[in-house]
């Protein structure tokens, strides 16, 4: 029996899709689906999730429902699967009345394999679409963003709740829930929330080992992406900013120097993003500039670098983003521009946020995502660790790994630079320190710091090599950034135990994004 369905599987999936083999878990999967147990699978975006119901819907008698959050990314969905020759169809309140009705016709046919539909269409409105669906044989639903159901996830959505009451009313139907992003306590809340019944899990590493992880702290950014970029000369890149202005002033200042670039956000008219996604798409336009408002449900597998020039908001949206570089496993590039500004204004725009449980959270994750910006473990370990997931060794390929082993002895300025810090009394950023540092001769800060041992005792260095330093103390965990208003250095308990204990600072002091580039060849 399990052969026969095995067969069949391949079989549609060379068919429809084209494709000889499956991936990864896609086959178990789909047999636990066939065997009508409620499945819930966690793999990473770019893993192949849609093919783990699209293949059982093509299987089964009857309808597949599919629920999803985005209509953006259902009409993607359905228009590929037409193209494939599969009927499918999605409903959502951007169709006309006629158009529905007619939609509507089809499934009482059984014309249709499979039905797209947000949760707000399905229990909402004046006709519900959950009535008409009784009257319609199901075969499996299919729950794709899952962690839309919990409040730990980064993307809740109140309308996921009410599907929890589905299970109930189609008790003979297998449903599978999908995500790609979900820590413990979202798992939880997606066997629970959904009320599955004993679920089978599937779980994929959610390792991308082709992708090159880089943070850097973002001080002459534009000049470090100038450099990065250098080495992507003919390469598809996705470069994220915070504002539709940042978004703006990065495309112009690229295309100034004769990059092949376009801006993508929601303040473009809605033509100029579809024809900019879709130059995108067709490579013929190298690198798309983009809000986080790009990317969902695009599948362009030659990515080759994602860029953040601003810290995202968690963890999970750095890997979403992230992920979608190299999704034809070829070697990719992730690089993360970080800075403590940027910090303080994602936490406040968190606490504009009314409902407060939900703030909190936020907050937490958003903590979470600058420890992972500062901390000098390897990037690779600390990802899949928050997800979950033990990665035994240091990867290898990512700019912590790479800076290993590259230390130098920066004993004696390190101990300058901190001791000023702490003589300034911790109230100061790190530009104000380096003046004192450096003996500046500006009559305010001759007043009021002359006297301090430490005036001037740095003056034989340039100001650039004591803000690199600067940053690469804080980096390695030397210095903290405090302060609400301005970001204010103060040394940490590492700090004051090397002071005290007299010990080495060793730092690995240079960078480049030449690093790891071998592996290309
Ligand atoms: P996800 O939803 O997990 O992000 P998708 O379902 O969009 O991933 O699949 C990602 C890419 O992988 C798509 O281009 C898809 O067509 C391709 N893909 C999925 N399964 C296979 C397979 N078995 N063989 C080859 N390519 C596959
Ligand atoms: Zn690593």
């Amino acid at each position: 029996m399990e052969a026969i369905i095995q067969t069949n599987a391949r079989d549609v999936l060379h068919q429809y899709f084209g494709y000889l083999s499956f991936r990864g878990n896609q086959e178990s999967i789909i047999s636990s689906i066939l065997a009508k147990k409620d499945t819930i699978v966690l793999m990473p975006t770019g893993g192949g999730k849609s093919i783990c119901y699209q293949v059982p819907a093509l299987l089964s008698e009857g309808l597949t429902l599919v629920i999803s959050p985005l209509i953006s990314l259902m009409k993607d969905q359905v228009d590929t699967l037409n193209a494939n020759g599969i009927p499918a169809v999605f409903l959502n309140s951007s169709q006309s009345i006629s158009e529905q009705r007619h939609i509507s016709e089809q499934l009482k046919k059984s014309a249709i394999k499979l039905l797209y539909v947000a949760p707000e269409r399905l229990f909402g409105g004046s006709n519900p679409l959950i009535e008409f669906l009784q009257e319609v044989p199901l075969s499996l639903v299919a729950v794709d963003e899952a962690h839309c159901v919990s409040q730990w996830g980064h993307d809740f959505r109140p309308e996921y709740l009410k599907i929890g009451t589905l299970r109930k009313k189609f008790p003979k139907v297998p449903f599978i829930a999908l995500t790609a992003t979900a820590d413990k306590r979202t798992r939880a809340d997606i066997a629970d929330k959904l009320e599955l019944i004993k679920p089978q899990w599937f779980i994929s590493s959610f390792d991308r080992s082709n992708i090159t992880y880089r943070v850097t702290p973002k001080l002459n950014a534009m000049d470090k992406l100038m450099e990065f970029l250098d080495f992507h000369r003919k390469d598809s890149g996705i470069i994220y900013c915070l504002s539709r202005r940042n978004v703006e002033e990065t495309a112009e200042q690229l295309s100034a120097v004769g990059l092949s670039v376009l801006p993508y956000h929601a303040g473009l008219p809605r033509e100029t993003r579809e024809k900019n996604q879709e130059l995108f798409i067709k490579d013929e336009v190298k690198i798309i500039v983009a809000t986080i408002a790009f990317g969902m449900g695009i599948d362009k597998p030659n990515v080759r670098f994602v860029v953040h020039m601003n810290m995202p908001q968690n963890i999970e949206g750095y890997y979403q983003e992230t992920g979608r570089a190299g999704r034809d496993g070829l070697p990719s590039e992730a690089l993360l521009f970080y800075s403590y500004q940027d910090y303080m204004t994602l936490s406040r725009m968190l606490d504009q946020a009314e409902n407060k449980d939900f703030v909190e959270i936020m907050q937490e994750k958003l903590q979470r995502m600058s420890s992972f910006s500062q901390s000098n473990v390897c990037r690779r370990k600390y990802l899949l660790n928050y997800f979950g997931e033990t990665h035994p060794d240091e990867c290898g390929n990512c700019d912590v790994c790479f800076q290993k082993g590259k230390q130098q002895d920066m004993t004696i300025p390190s101990q300058m630079l901190l001791s000023t810090v702490a003589r300034l009394g911790e109230v100061y950023g790190l530009g104000y320190a380096i003046l004192v540092l450096r003996g500046s001769k500006s009559s305010k800060i001759k007043a009021e710091h002359q006297e301090l041992s430490v005036y001037g005792i740095g003056k034989d260095r340039p100001e650039d090599f004591w803000k690199k330093l600067g940053n690469k103390l804080q980096q390695h965990g030397y210095l903290a950034e405090a302060g609400s208003q301005y970001p204010t250095l103060k040394l940490t308990e590492l700090a004051w135990e090397k002071l005290k204990g007299k010990e080495k600072i060793l730092l690995p002091m240079e960078e480049s994004f030449s690093e790891g580039k071998e592996r290309k060849l």
